[in-house]
């Protein structure tokens, strides 16, 4: 069975392997349709070694091991990158999003024909568009990030990032019932943003602006500081959030970098202590929310499709260098079998 790694150049490589029969409590999963996320791309931007692509993921299942008898052959199912152990000291102690025991993808990629898989880390996805259902993953890490900040309704949220993190962030925060939602991207220019730009129009933003451009921060506070901001982009944009959040505000960091000259950011924590200003993170704890995530994508409470623009074949993958390696109107592609 063929699956993909890559490397920065967007170098990506097709491996074989025999196909593995599942152990005691493993699925054997055919794969459906996996996501091309932000922290693949950054693999084939900035990593120096061939790294396993992919972890948002729908497959069928082909064949049960001893003791799996979650689900039957044929069923649809979508995998969680990490799952919950149940039984660490986290676990038992109500702090899951702490667990770091559970059982894992273990270094197989997600972009290949085949898994095998714990069945604990699978949920039953019949039924749904396996593209779609492989949005289950980002959404559940933008419900993640949404639910961590908890803003009031009614009350105002600025995002930084029109990625796809960014954008479900802002689709999850109108059900929760924000009555103002800003995006910024840096670049009004780029192809890209202005594809991003279209999506969070129909996902409900009531504007979309550009940090490069000089006006930026005067028509970001048009209609006053936000109560909230959220930065699904790279941390040096932490300091501008804390700007424009007002008395009381709290900014979310969830964006990360692998280039280490991008990961620091300086705040002015004199300030953020007299203005009661608070800065949290997140980062993908997907097992805690793959059922709500789940539940909106069937119900069609969001309509994660929209965000997708491209489907790529399996066998065609190195055309992810011209999708994400230059400006495209690429914003979430997916890749299937085909
Ligand atoms: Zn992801
Ligand atoms: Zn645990």
């Amino acid at each position: 069975m063929k699956y993909l790694q890559g490397r920065r150049g967007f170098d990506i490589i097709t491996l074989e392997s025999p196909a593995r029969s599942p152990g005691p409590g493993q699925v054997r999963v055919q794969v459906l349709a996996c996501g091309v996320c932000g922290t693949d791309l950054h693999f084939l931007r900035q990593k120096e070694d061939y790294t396993p692509l992919g972890h948002e993921i729908c497959a069928r299942v082909l064949e049960n091991g001893e003791g799996a008898v979650r689900f039957p052959p044929g069923r649809q199912v979508v995998a969680e990158d990490q799952a919950l152990c149940g039984v660490c000291d986290a676990c038992k102690s109500g702090r899951p999003c702490l667990c770091r025991s559970g059982p894992s993808l273990d270094g197989q990629s997600g972009m290949g024909e085949e898994l095998v898989l714990d069945e604990r880390l699978l949920h039953d996805a019949e039924g749904l568009d396996p593209a779609v259902a492989a949005m289950t993953e980002p959404l559940a890490v933008a419900i993640r990030c949404v639910d961590t900040l908890d803003p009031a309704p009614g009350s105002s949220l600025l995002i930084y990032g029109l990625g796809a993190i960014g954008l479900f962030c802002l689709a999850y925060a109108r059900l929760r019932g924000v009555t103002r939602v800003v995006m910024a991207a840096r670049d009004a220019g780029s192809r890209r943003n202005r594809a991003s730009a279209d999506i969070a129009l129909d996902f409900g933003a009531d504007g979309v602006l550009f940090t490069a451009l000089p006006a930026f921060r005067e028509e970001a506070l048009r209609g006053g500081s936000y109560d909230n901001a959220l930065v699904a982009a790279p941390p040096p944009l932490v300091p501008d959030a804390m700007g424009l959040v007002g008395y009381g505000g709290k900014v979310l960091a969830c964006g990360v970098t692998f280039d280490a000259r991008d990961a620091r950011a300086e705040l002015d924590v004199n300030a953020m202590v007299f203005e009661k200003k608070a800065l949290l993170t997140a980062i993908a704890e997907p097992a805690l929310q793959f059922p709500l995530a789940l539940r909106l994508l069937r119900s069609g409470r969001i309509d994660a499709g929209r965000a997708i623009t491209h489907r790529v074949p399996l066998v065609e993958a190195a055309t992810l260098k011209t999708l994400f390696g230059q400006d495209s109107s690429a914003v979430k592609a997916v890749v299937v079998p085909g």
